[in-house]
């Protein structure tokens, strides 16, 4: 199946599905006190892949996590737009300041909370979102009422081949972009990199500057099948995750929480 977020608002409502295609009388019934929070993107991603590649990853992620979970999550719209000043130079690209983006998540997660619903996911589909921990921290030190957990899209060791440390438009998203929406990948302009920094060199200068391809990994090895294979383990070990953390947080002796969520090495 393929899900991008351009054709969401166009597609019937799905029934297993608690998202804004849905009316405000199917919330009343179904009552959810578990929100999803995708967090996507908008940046380069190389000659190969669409600008749009985290939030059509991570709106295929949510979709799926919102079907699988075993009692109603208010599945909210992805987020298209976050921090991604470290592909700045790159045409396509647009983001917002580290302090945007926790205004807009606390603003969020504030107004479900007013709705009654204290129990929110953030669903990070984009690693330049470096400010998503401190939200996150802050949030929970602010609210004692609130669970507010992180989970990441990106855990893709078991699945991928390429070194540690290719954390862009490598084997890792060409093959769940294969996956996901094949038509929007060009595996002819697919190339190979080995970036001698680390991921911390994001805090000091802008992807063009360090990689001009502006890939940072292995996409020739990419296969829809490694995405396919990513997507089976990485669903029902999301679902067990966000279970297990808000158990343990509820288990807690009182006092403020705060939690990463993410699915399990196998
Ligand atoms: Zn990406």
């Amino acid at each position: 199946m393929q899900v991008t977020e351009a054709t969401l608002a166009s597609m019937k409502p799905d029934p297993q599905i608690l998202d804004h295609r849905r009316t405000s009388a199917d919330f009343a019934a179904a009552r959810p006190c578990i929100a999803l929070l995708p967090l996507g993107a908008t940046e380069q991603h190389g000659a190969h892949l669409p600008c749009g590649t985290d939030t059509f990853q991570v709106s295929y992620l949510a979709d799926e996590i919102a079907r699988a979970y075993p009692e109603p999550v208010w599945r909210l719209p992805t987020i298209p737009i976050t921090v991604s000043h470290m592909h700045r130079g790159s045409p396509g690209t647009v983001w917002l300041t580290n302090a945007t983006l926790t205004a807009l998540v606390k603003d969020m997660v504030l107004s479900l909370r007013h709705e009654g619903i204290t129990r929110v996911v953030v669903l990070n589909g984009h690693g330049g979102n470096f400010v998503v921990r401190p939200i996150i921290q802050d949030l929970n030190r602010d609210y004692d009422d609130l669970r507010v957990i992180l989970l990441e899209a990106s855990t893709g060791e078991r699945v991928f081949e390429e070194p540690p440390g290719s954390i862009h438009a490598g084997e890792s998203e060409t093959s769940r972009m294969l996956h996901v929406a094949p038509d929007l990948v060009r595996m002819d302009l697919a190339v190979d990199t080995d970036v001698p920094y680390t991921q911390s060199y994001l805090l000091y200068a802008p992807i063009a500057r360090l990689e001009p391809s502006g890939v940072w990994g292995h996409a020739t090895a990419a296969t829809a099948e490694k995405g396919r294979r990513y997507h089976e383990l990485y669903v029902p070990a999301a679902v067990a995750s966000i279970q297990r953390t808000f158990a343990a947080l509820d288990a807690l002796p009182g006092g403020p929480t705060h939690g990463t969520a993410g699915p399990e090495p196998r």
